[in-house]
């Protein structure tokens, strides 16, 4: 039932989660096709807000061509006494929480990166303006967190506003991260866990502490502790970080325990520095994931607007399927683009030693965090579109990765290795591949094995030749 009389379409938790295909939509704000796009918390002064006010400024929904995607910008400003700019990322997150609430909307990523679409069934109930849509989001900010006294909501569709408003969030978004740099995951005795993705992800929990940003980049620790202190009972919660278990690969037994208790028994192990074993979960809205490379023996990271295939010839989309939904995949770590900045950055793997291929834009925007002895080894989309330009220019650059090919080398000279498994064997043979989702491209077609294990009586390595070479 819905829980606002005045509001055209249903209201309430079990809308959470609720996905709209592209035939069922009315509209698309932001998403892959839109480049202006964001979402904003701002904590003004009391004076400055006008309690409940909602504004639009553009076209309205009705206005909007069916079946079309737009620009589009969300700002909310709030008030109270025991507000300030530290919350405005908390407050921030909770817009996609609330906005999924109603029953045929459907909210996805953050900041400068949301994905909106409106059903066309909501559409032709009545949600044809913001108007509702900012009542809904006005009433469960008040009422899920009395510590916002004053809150109005700027709804942002015409594109000279935008272009106007959004170098002011990427602003915000950078200061915020900023902040939280510098403090280290033993200095502190919390970290903290969010289950907001929950209701696309169920065995998921973030595990954010000062060196992890969350998957989703856009709770930092600071944000995760204001979080859990002014809303208690909500989805971000104080993990104990109890004992180390291992300091190189990131394994405490209270994130162990945290991630047990809120996965209901799915994940009971965490190492927070690796992509391998025992990686980080993924949920469904990380801003990037980084995928392992067998060819090369390296990780590749590729963010969610990457255009085209990664270089191992697969798009974001592929990738992001291989791991979400709060699975463990070996190999494979969705996470934030903040993550690159943090010492601890797959530590255990090598950190940026082991990252070979990371798109340009991203580079870009962590460039000062790699180290300068690796910096320019590291390929970008303009250096390789595929593993064999990727092997050549990391040999030519002399990555710190080929190093680790010759170590690996040297027990293993022969060009063609075959092993045979016994029959003896057979009777309990181990796969040899296993995947959550495993991707083969064949012919123009891609066929996805779900869940696979792989079992082979033989498994021949051998060196493939450049076909094309005379
Ligand atoms: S990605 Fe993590 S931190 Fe971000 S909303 Fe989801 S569970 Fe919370």
């Amino acid at each position: 039932m819905s829980m606002f009389k005045d509001i055209p379409v249903e209201v309430g938790v079990i809308f959470e989660g609720e996905r709209i295909r592209r035939n069922d939509m009315q509209v698309e704000l932001g998403g892959p096709t839109v480049k202006q796009k964001f979402e904003l918390a701002k904590v003004k002064p009391m004076n400055e807000i006008e309690d409940g006010k909602v504004t639009i400024i553009g076209p309205d929904l009705k206005d909007m061509k069916e079946g079309g995607a737009f620009p589009f910008g969300i700002l909310v400003e709030a008030a109270g006494a025991k507000l300030d700019a530290g919350l405005e990322g908390v407050l921030e997150r909770r817009i996609h929480g609330y906005l999924n609430y109603i029953e045929g909307f459907m909210h996805l990523n953050q900041r400068y990166d949301i994905w909106i679409r409106i059903g066309k069934k909501s559409f032709q109930k009545g949600l044809n303006s913001f108007e509702p849509i900012g009542k809904v989001l006005y009433r469960l900010f008040k009422s899920e967190l009395p510590i916002v006294e004053k809150l109005q909501i700027t709804f942002i569709t015409d594109p000279a506003k935008l272009d106007e408003m959004t170098p002011i969030a990427i602003q915000a978004y950078e200061s915020r991260d900023a902040k939280a740099r510098g403090l280290k995951d033993s200095e502190v005795e919390e970290f903290y866990g969010c289950a907001l993705c929950q209701s696309f992800a169920p065995s998921h929990v973030c595990v954010i502490t000062p060196q992890r940003y969350s998957n989703c980049g856009a709770i930092s620790w600071f944000d995760g502790k204001a979080s859990a202190s002014i809303d208690p009972k909500g989805p971000v919660f104080a993990i104990p970080r109890g004992e180390m278990i291992n300091e190189e690969k990131g394994e405490f037994s209270g994130v162990n325990e945290a991630a047990k208790k809120r996965s209901m028994g799915e994940v009971n192990k965490v190492w927070l520095y690796t992509a391998f074993d025992h990686p980080h979960t993924s949920c469904g809205c990380f801003e990037a994931i980084a995928f392992y490379i067998p060819e090369v023996d390296g990780l590749g990271v590729v963010q969610r607007n990457f255009k085209g295939a990664a270089v191992n010839g697969l798009p974001f989309s592929t990738l992001a399927d291989s791991a979400a939904g709060g699975r463990q995949i070996d190999g494979f770590h969705g996470m934030s683009i903040e993550y690159m900045r943090s010492k601890k950055f797959f530590a255990a793997d090598g950190g940026w030693n082991r990252i070979v291929w990371v798109p340009k834009e991203v580079k870009e925007k962590v460039k000062e965090f790699i180290p300068a002895d690796v910096v320019d080894k590291i390929a970008t989309e303009e250096d390789a579109k595929n593993v064999d330009e990727l092997k050549a220019f990391l040999k030519a650059k002399n990555h710190p990765i080929v190093a680790r090919w010759e170590a690996e080398a040297a027990p293993a000279a022969a060009e063609t290795a075959a092993v045979t498994i016994s029959e003896e064997a057979a009777g309990t043979m181990m796969p040899v591949a296993t995947a959550g989702s495993l991707p083969i491209m064949a012919g123009g077609f891609k066929i996805i094995l779900k869940d696979a294990k792989i079992y082979a009586n033989k498994v021949i390595i051998q060196t493939v030749k450049d076909e094309k070479k005379p």
